[in-house]
């Protein structure tokens, strides 16, 4: 049965914090980048909050949790909206609580900036930059996406190359978190506890204040190396990763056709049938890349940024945005019908197993890798971008990934769990039973809460009964 929530008596309760109840307006923000995949975009098109509620300040963010707990009424925390996996899309209804006006900048220092969740990341860069320093990744969002949504919703992105991943110890220095409770306490999460939160959804607290470290800025270099093969590329790119003397922040791999085709901006600069890599490095590197570059036989630097012409970088997009889920977004305007997979490699023959992939499925999994630090050690996330023809297919295309031995994370699917390693995250829930035990935050997002007994070995899909009671009465 569909729940109905008490709006009028909550509105009440919350006095003149700001919301917003313009039904067209409030289902323009109970989305994200969930129409990435075919199969979210049907089971989640019908989803809308009943209001929007943006606080300003954490005190308005305690009246808000206050009032939806005395009613019952669900959360849902939401930065950007640039999330992929309708992370931020209110299942089930009720509040969406819009932090992107909570955007102080509140201290820069050495090594760390404080902020609020709702800051922007290149803010928050282009404020520390007159101390010469600069946030250690961020999504290839930078542009738009807030640093509260990045830490509770994304993984990790440009600077990983150096870095590693956003739930890497060191990369998040403290988190404040608001539980929701008849009378909501903050919570100051470092170290080790950081982990309950990094990641968690907003499904076990609303993050109102983030303290993240700074590293050393650059005016960094694009570089685009153009390649006859993915192979090549993928091998290229592999050892430009492991070079720790060349000061790096993105290597991205992407096959032919797809550079060509789907980087419409670029295209007088990659010639068609080229699979690239894409680099940023620092400018002290660029010697260094290019001496590293020279010898390697089939390799041609098609592009560096500091020594392009005025008239070639208008409009060009940086190359940040070439990669990570930008690729996808570029091959979706250009070829609707692509979607894409997440997926880590075995660190001892990614390069034989990433091969072999691109031999047996072509062009309907395109080839685009991401070499990150995982523990110390290069890798490979892949980002493939695969066209689309059925469910099934894709369900098989996953399973024949899995079966060689290729790890997926699956994009299309809402869950924490069946987006991660399909398996309960013991301290996230935990911490949840502590922080929200009404399991009014971002429901449905976490199965371990809503079905503990879910057999993850019988290969069905969790399915949110109040995502399923709400799509029902949305037919009504
Ligand atoms: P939202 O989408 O608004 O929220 C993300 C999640 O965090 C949701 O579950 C939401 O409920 C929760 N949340 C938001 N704010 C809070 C808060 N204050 N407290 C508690 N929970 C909260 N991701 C990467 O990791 N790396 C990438 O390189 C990357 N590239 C992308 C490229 C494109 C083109 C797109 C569309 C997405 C990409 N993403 C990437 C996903 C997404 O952009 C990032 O994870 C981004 O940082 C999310 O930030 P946001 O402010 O939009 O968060």
């Amino acid at each position: 049965m569909t729940k109905t929530y008490d709006i009028a008596a909550f509105r009440a309760l919350i006095g003149a914090i700001k919301c917003e109840d313009n039904p067209v307006l409030v289902k323009q923000k109970s989305r994200d980048f969930y129409w990435y995949s075919p199969v979210l975009k049907r089971e989640l098109e019908h989803v809308t909050a009943d209001l929007v509620v943006s606080p300003r300040s954490e005190a308005e963010v305690a009246t808000v949790l206050a009032a939806a707990h005395k009613l019952g009424v669900p959360v849902t925390p939401r930065g950007a909206g640039t999330g992929n996996y309708g992370q931020a899309m209110p299942l089930t209804g009720g509040v969406l609580l819009n932090l992107i006006e909570m955007n102080t900048i509140l201290d820069i220092s050495p090594g760390r900036v404080v902020a609020e969740p709702g800051a922007l990341l290149i803010d928050i860069d282009k404020a520390a930059a007159p101390s010469g320093q600069e946030l250690r990744m961020f999504p290839s969002t930078r542009a738009t996406a807030s640093i509260g949504g990045f830490i509770a919703g994304g993984s990790g992105g440009v600077g990983s190359i150096t870095w590693g991943g956003l739930r890497d110890f060191g990369n998040v220095l403290r988190l404040r978190v608001m539980t929701m409770e008849s009378e909501p306490r903050t919570l100051e999460l470092t170290g080790a506890d950081l982990h309950k939160a990094v990641h968690a959804y907003g499904t076990n607290g609303v993050i109102t204040e983030v303290e993240a470290p700074l590293t050393a800025a650059y005016d960094w270099v694009d570089v685009i190396v153009g390649f006859d093969s993915f192979d090549a590329a993928a091998a290229y790119g592999y050892a430009l990763g492991q070079q720790d003397g060349i000061l790096k922040k993105l290597v991205t791999v992407v096959a032919a056709p797809a550079p060509s085709r789907y980087f419409l901006r670029h295209r007088a600069i990659i010639p068609e049938g080229k699979s690239v890599v894409l680099a940023m490095v620092a400018p002290h590197a660029l010697d260094a890349l290019e001496a590293f570059t020279r010898p390697v036989r089939g390799a041609g630097i098609l592009f560096v940024s500091s020594r392009a012409a005025k008239d070639t970088l208008t409009g060009l997009p940086p190359n940040y945005e070439l990669a990570w889920n930008h690729t996808t977004l570029r091959a979706l305007r250009v070829d609707p019908a692509i979607t894409y997979l997440q997926i880590r490699y075995p660190e001892d023959r990614g390069l034989s197993l990433i091969s072999r992939i691109h031999e047996i499925f072509r062009d309907e999994v395109l080839g685009h890798l991401e070499i990150i630090r995982f523990n110390g050690r290069v890798g490979f996330a892949g980002l493939p971008m695969v066209r689309f023809s059925t469910e099934e297919r894709l369900q098989e295309i996953m399973n024949e990934h899995e079966a060689m031995g290729a790890m997926v994370f699956n994009p299309h699917r809402y869950t924490l769990e069946e987006g991660g390693m399909k398996q309960t995250d013991a301290t996230q829930l935990a911490f949840k039973r502590e922080t929200d035990p009404q399991g009014l935050l971002n429901p449905g997002k976490m199965i371990a809460w809503e079905d503990p007994a879910f057999d993850y070995s019988a290969g069905k899909n969790f399915l949110f009964p109040g995502l399923e009671a709400r799509a029902l009465a949305a037919q009504v």
